[in-house]
């Protein structure tokens, strides 16, 4: 058979070397990331030397399996044990079966490895309770990771991005644009006399206005384009490969549903006004801070000019040759 048992057990080996470190992977929370992965994979090559090496070379001895096993398992279950203590109560339970089950099987493993010394480890109690683990916790933690993910970069309110995940996003636009030479705009939107919607309404009809702004923002920005909430009625729009006109455009369509909005939903309608700053693309070096200024001095201006209205910050300076330089 031009596949030995050997090739096979190294293969399954690897598998379950590789789900151990998928399942490390998903259980990374953003906190310390880099040391508890550079901690999982060197669990997880360590256990996957010790059981493939005698496969490859078989000059490994049967003693050094076992002692491999014997300091990684330990060492594996303290580092699901440190999980544990961080997790909610269901992940607890979880990890703590999980956690048993791989003990438990680690010391079948080893007393059956006294009379043998190849063992397949998908089948070995070993192998078993590693699939088994990853099976039963992978899909949880993923579901943990996601809502945790969503809490972190979402704004509770209004559901839009908050502040710090729409930057993350700006910057890497502003990085294709430099790359694409497309333009790109930002736009500041602000509500109208909120204030005196609040005092007239309650802060809870506030905030239903609020809602009620944010969703008539999403639902008129394209897929491609970001909407933020920038801080209190304030909320930031990233349009994507738009220049003046056509964010000009879609700006004031915003601004038109925004209009729009009243009862019953919100007892009053409310306005906005909007500043629009547009980056050229390659041929302009500009930080994301200093857009949000441009975009937010236009938003004076419309506030200035009169509120409910969309104001685009006044076209460049021609450039010059030696302004010009690509990034
Ligand atoms: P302008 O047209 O100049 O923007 O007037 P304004 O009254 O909107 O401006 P100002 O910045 O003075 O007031 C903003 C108000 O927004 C004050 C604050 O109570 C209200 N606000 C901010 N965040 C929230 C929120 O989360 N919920 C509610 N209900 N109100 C908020
Ligand atoms: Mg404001
Ligand atoms: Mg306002």
């Amino acid at each position: 058979m031009w596949l030995s048992k050997a090739h096979v057990l190294t293969l399954l080996f690897a598998l379950t070397a590789a789900s151990f470190g998928l399942l490390a992977l998903t259980l990374l929370g953003a906190a310390r990331a880099r040391l508890r992965l550079a901690l999982y994979a060197a669990l997880a090559l360590g256990v996957a030397a010790f059981l493939g090496a005698p496969f490859l070379f078989e000059a490994l001895t049967r003693h050094r399996v076992e002692t491999g096993l014997a300091v990684a398992l330990p060492i594996v279950a303290a580092v699901f044990l440190l999980d544990l203590a961080r997790g909610g109560r269901r992940t607890r339970a979880f990890l703590f079966a999980a956690s048993s089950v791989l003990v438990l099987a680690a010391l079948a493993e080893l007393a059956a490895r006294r009379q043998v010394l190849v063992a397949a480890p998908l089948v070995s109690p070993l192998g078993a309770g590693f699939v088994l683990f990853t099976a039963l916790l992978l899909p949880r933690v993923a579901e943990q990771e996601r809502r945790l993910f969503t809490r972190a970069t979402t704004d509770p309110l209004t559901g839009l991005l908050n502040r710090t995940a729409f930057e993350e996003r700006a910057l890497a636009e502003l990085a294709r644009a430099a790359r694409t030479g497309r333009s790109l705009a930002v736009a500041m939107l602000d509500v109208d006399h909120f204030k005196t919607f609040n005092d007239r309404f309650g802060h809870l009809a506030g905030d239903a206005a609020l809602t009620a702004v944010a969703r008539a923002v999403a639902r008129t920005v394209r897929g491609i384009d970001a909407a933020g909430r920038y801080g209190g009625e304030e909320f930031i729009v990233l349009l994507v490969e738009a220049d003046a006109e056509a964010s000009a455009h879609a700006v004031e369509r915003i601004r038109a549903a925004v209009a729009s909005l009243g009862p019953p939903r919100i007892p009053l309608g409310v306005t906005i006004s909007a500043g629009i700053a547009i980056h050229q693309g390659r041929f302009e070096r500009t930080s994301f801070e200093s857009l949000v200024a441009r975009a937010d001095a236009a938003l004076y201006a419309a506030k200035k000019a009169g509120r409910n209205r969309v104001i685009l910050e006044p076209p460049p300076e021609p450039a010059t040759p030696s302004d010009v330089r690509y990034r």
